[in-house]
């Protein structure tokens, strides 16, 4: 390996970035010995969550390294978000095919500018070679979980912002496809920069009843709040907030509006990668929620026929394929 050694790399990149400054709350020892020590703060459950990006399997392997990070520790802060949880540490399990400073540089860069804005700091991890891929581990604070098994049947099911946007933009930025300059603007952000929705779920977590994160489409996530809390839903698909990106993939050729909206609707309901929250509130809280205006849209109700059943304009209607699944 030409570029700096493990140690050096560790030392240069991670260890001055995050330690010198900042160490960061409740961090008694970070990078450097055979474990971070750390005192959790009081009164309050650690959430802790752990996902791992695969080299053109979840970001192409030439991308930009500096998005590269920002996208992987995004979508690890979107599991703390979706748990109602506050940032605090974060592991980083590094594997690389090479060592290389211009690499690095740039991924370290991104890593740290978006640690900063969400106030979680790096108090370790491991470094070897191999293809890359990025684990990171994330842990925050939790006072009230937003957990996916407390639905019940009647309940409200919401979505935050639009949906699809996520999966549109994967032909732009895997360069299958130019798009406009203002669509290549969508996807970079919703691809690179997804928002964990922190704000959002402070915000309802005292009327959810259950909540998650929409990282595989949201027909395969809100059928895991309905697992876990054994019941089915019905949704009514023309209330479904749909990105203007995916919006911008509707044939307009065609003249059967309905027919126009599949290709849209398809990528808003089974693309993945959004880290939208999708949550259900007990019909007694829905005034309240309402008060606080919200990005938020109600797309169905939770029913005790354990199926997801959607309806468009009241015609039933069927997804081609289900959400995202790795094997
Ligand atoms: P050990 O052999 O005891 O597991 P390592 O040699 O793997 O320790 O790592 C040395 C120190 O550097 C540890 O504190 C570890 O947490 C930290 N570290 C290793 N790789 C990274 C990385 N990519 N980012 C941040 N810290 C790292
Ligand atoms: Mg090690």
């Amino acid at each position: 390996m030409a570029g700096p050694g493990e140690f050096e790399l560790i030392r240069e990149f991670f260890a001055a970035r995050f330690q010198a400054h900042n160490p960061g709350a409740g961090v008694e020892l970070g990078i450097g010995d055979d474990c971070a020590l750390l005192i959790p703060p009081a009164g309050k459950k650690l959430a802790t969550s752990v996902d791992t990006l695969v080299a053109d399997v979840h970001f192409p392997a030439a991308a930009d390294p500096y998005r590269i990070a920002s996208r992987a520790l995004r979508v690890n802060l979107s599991d703390l978000a979706a748990m109602n949880a506050e940032p605090l540490w974060f592991t980083l399990a590094l594997t690389l095919p090479e060592s290389r400073a211009e690499w690095l540089e740039p991924f370290a860069n991104g890593l740290a500018d978006t640690a900063e804005q969400f106030g979680i700091t790096l108090i370790g991890g491991d470094t070897t070679k191999g293809p890359l891929a990025i684990s990171i581990q994330v842990t925050g604070a939790c006072e009230n979980p937003l957990r996916r098994d407390g639905a019940s049947a009647g309940d409200y099911v919401f979505v935050s912002n639009q949906l699809g946007a996520a999966a549109a933009a994967l032909p732009i930025v895997l360069g299958q496809m130019a798009g406009s300059e203002r669509q290549q603007q969508q996807a970079d952000a919703a691809y690179y920069h997804p928002e964990p929705q922190f704000e959002l779920a402070r915000a309802i977590g005292e009327y959810a009843s259950a909540g998650l994160d929409i990282s595989d489409g949201l027909l395969a996530d809100l059928s895991h709040i309905c697992e876990a809390s054994d019941l089915g839903a019905a949704l009514t698909l023309e209330t479904l907030p749909i990105a203007e990106l995916a919006q911008s993939l509707q044939n307009k050729s065609g003249s059967n509006p309905e027919a126009a909206l599949q290709v849209p609707l398809e990528v808003a309901l089974t693309g993945g990668d959004d880290y939208e929250l999708c949550f259900t509130v007990p019909e007694q809280h829905l005034a309240a929620i309402e008060q606080l205006q919200l990005p938020i849209t109600a797309i169905g109700r939770m029913t005790a026929a354990k199926e997801i059943h959607c309806q468009l304009n009241g015609v039933p209607w069927q997804a081609r394929r289900p959400g995202y699944r790795h094997f």
